[in-house]
């Protein structure tokens, strides 16, 4: 599903909802994947709020056991058109205070916003690292020799370090 940049700034008070409900190509989901987003313009910006809620099907980290993971995320999303401006317009994007991990997309001429694609990164981003089926799962201890044997990944060292600290209690 995309949506154009024109209908959003020809909707009253330049506020566009959109109801999702569907699924979205390469999440494997339980069902469909709902949504509920406004696409507001402002200026040379547009602004996504609104609530994605998808049962997100994973894979345990501890026990390799398949599960099935609601996934529920708040979007605050930016877009700048980019290119759409001349290039001294385009810097008055300055003005806009943008809170610590707040990142703005730019659409850099494009007249649509993907928003298959804003669900994809947006729920991806919210699955939970280490993802396990339960809290309580202390996983196959067969399996974690396995993959403490051929894990070699640097940054998963620290996923180890916390598994370490937490078992230690
Ligand atoms: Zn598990």
């Amino acid at each position: 599903m995309k949506i154009s940049i024109d209908d959003i700034k020809n909707s009253k008070n330049q506020s566009l909802k959109v109801d999702f409900d569907n699924e979205v190509k390469g999440l494997e989901t339980e069902g469909s994947v709902c949504a509920e987003l406004v696409f507001s313009a402002y200026g040379s910006y547009i602004n996504v709020k609104g609530k994605i809620v998808a049962n997100v099907k994973l894979v345990c980290d501890r026990c390799l056991k398949d599960f099935v993971q609601k996934i529920d995320v708040d979007v605050d999303e930016t877009y700048t058109l980019g290119r759409l401006k001349s290039s001294s317009e385009a810097h008055s994007g300055q003005e806009i205070e943008l809170k610590d991990g707040d990142f703005v997309t730019e659409l850099a001429g494009e007249q649509e916003i993907d928003v298959d694609d804003l669900i994809y990164q947006s729920v991806t981003l919210n699955i939970p690292n280490p993802c396990v089926c339960d809290i309580n799962c202390v996983g196959d201890s067969e399996i974690e020799k396995y993959i403490k044997k051929e894990v070699s990944d640097p940054r998963l060292d620290v996923f180890k370090a916390i598994k370490i600290k937490k078992e230690g209690k």
